[in-house]
């Protein structure tokens, strides 16, 4: 269905074809469902709050729940003060939820609604929270409006009471629960007490029981939003999604952060888990050395199926980093690496990357788009693709083996139960590359060199 894509390829400024990233309010919702007992709200027409809950829902194979201030042509006019104080009333009458996280939609931007003086205004029942944050879709990606939320909520309920709780904040970024899991198994195992913030797990992985419920026992909680003033220091994973919460967490609060790279890995792993030890000052645990040595291990072993092939990478800019980091460390050459979320950052992190393994002749664009990925494909192929699922019709076009990893997956199931991030994930990362990559070298051969082992 690509088949068409031309090879001439023309700079293009004012025009997206084929988006690798979708808008801001998507981004916060997930990260509101994050937050126990949140409804995440959305502060416009219905037909947007339906596509951001569906695009959540498909790739996590979960409800996400959701309320609209439902805009028609009154509140496209007047404005949706009326919309919003009726919506907050209803939903705590009929969902008591504990708080209710509003984002603005590109509607309500345009009209110009001021969140603040509406909620300042509302008579919210006893114990009840609602706060905001802006989410204009016409700039940024899914990426600004998850940090926008985090932030939304820093703004309102973060505090400081001049006692240490002893605690390290994480903030993971946009990952999914299984890689949350990770996250922090590994903090356990070295001994850090933490606030994890946001918190998806059991809620978007949440365990079937034979029983609905809209708020499951997952998500981080207001009191521990509340505290992460009081944390020592800030551990934020994915220097692009996080560096705004994480000046914001500093500058409110004094809190000190360390900025670091999603941990997808060995060395950006490695990281994570030196972060960790300088907090606790505890010995990796043997368990953690244990499954690095397992990654090195397996890096070798399939280092003769990896080494000097070529990969296209696309996705949210910390999850394209990481991955980078990885196929550079499996001896893959990143020939084309792209995000579509518009942040320069990007561009200047994994060049940095690319020269510390003197990769060259790379193409690396931050607010890219996938049919010019697939023009520069076209041009010039590579052995593989990674990214979420719009790069099926590519991989198809082009017959190229694929590894899905980011957001959205669409089209496959248990992704977001499992991690990429750690030295696990990073095994899991290994074998689906490496199997990709063999399965197409056991299609392509002849009969007489159709191996058994391999
Ligand atoms: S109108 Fe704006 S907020 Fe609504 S779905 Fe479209 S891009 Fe997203």
């Amino acid at each position: 269905m690509l088949d068409l894509t031309g090879k001439e390829v023309k700079e293009r400024r004012a025009l997206r074809v084929n988006p690798c990233k979708t808008c801001q309010p998507v981004g916060a919702m997930y990260a509101a469902l994050g937050v126990k007992r949140c409804m995440p709200h959305s502060h416009g027409s219905q037909g947007c709050c339906s596509y951001h809950r569906t695009v959540l829902s498909r790739h996590f194979k979960e409800p996400a729940i959701a309320s609209s201030s439902s805009f028609t042509e009154g509140a496209s006019v007047f404005g949706g003060r009326s919309n919003i104080n009726t919506a907050v009333k209803n939903v705590f009458d009929m969902y008591d939820p504990d708080i209710i996280a509003v984002h603005t939609t590109c509607l309500s931007e345009t009209i110009g609604d001021d969140l603040i003086s509406y909620i300042m205004d509302m008579d919210l029942p006893e114990g009840k929270t609602v706060v905001h944050c802006n989410t204009p879709s016409y700039v940024g990606s899914h990426i600004n409006g998850f940090f926008n939320m985090m932030m939304g909520f820093m703004n309102y309920l973060t505090k400081k009471t001049g006692t240490s709780n002893g605690k390290a904040a994480i903030f993971p970024g946009w990952v999914n629960p299984g890689d949350i899991r990770e996250i922090k198994r590994i903090a356990i195992a070295m001994g850090v007490p933490y606030i994890m913030f946001p918190d998806q797990s059991g809620v978007l992985d949440a365990p079937m029981t034979g029983k609905y419920e809209y708020y499951t026992n997952g998500g981080t909680t207001l009191p521990e939003i509340a505290a992460l003033g009081d944390t020592d220091q800030l551990i934020a994973l994915g220097e692009i999604t996080n560096i705004e919460p994480a000046e914001l967490l500093q500058k409110k609060w004094k809190v000190p952060y360390a900025l670091l790279p999603m941990p997808v890995g060995v060395a950006y792993t490695d990281v994570y888990i030196m972060a960790l030890q300088k907090f606790s000052k505890q010995e990796v645990p043997y368990e953690l050395e244990e499954q690095r040595g397992q990654l090195v291990d397996l890096l070798l072993d399939s280092h003769p199926y990896t080494s000097g092939k070529k990969a296209a990478i696309f996705g949210d800019p910390d999850v394209v980093i990481g991955l980078t980091s990885l196929c550079l460390e499996a001896d893959i050459i990143p020939q084309y690496v792209i995000t579509g979320t518009p942040k320069e950052e990007f561009t200047r992190k994994v060049n940095a990357l690319l020269t510390q393994y003197n990769a060259e002749g790379c193409t690396v664009k931050a607010n890219a788009d996938l049919f010019e990925l697939h023009q520069w494909i076209k041009n010039e192929p590579v052995d593989l693709l990674i990214g979420s699922t719009y790069g099926k019709q590519i991989a198809k076009a082009e017959d190229i083996p694929f590894v899905r990893a980011g957001f959205p997956v669409l089209d496959r199931y248990a992704g977001t139960l499992l991690p990429i991030v750690g030295y696990t994930g990073a095994i899991r990362l290994v074998e689906k590359i490496t199997e990709a990559l063999m399965d197409r070298q056991d299609r392509d051969a002849a009969d007489e060199d159709f191996e058994i082992v391999m």
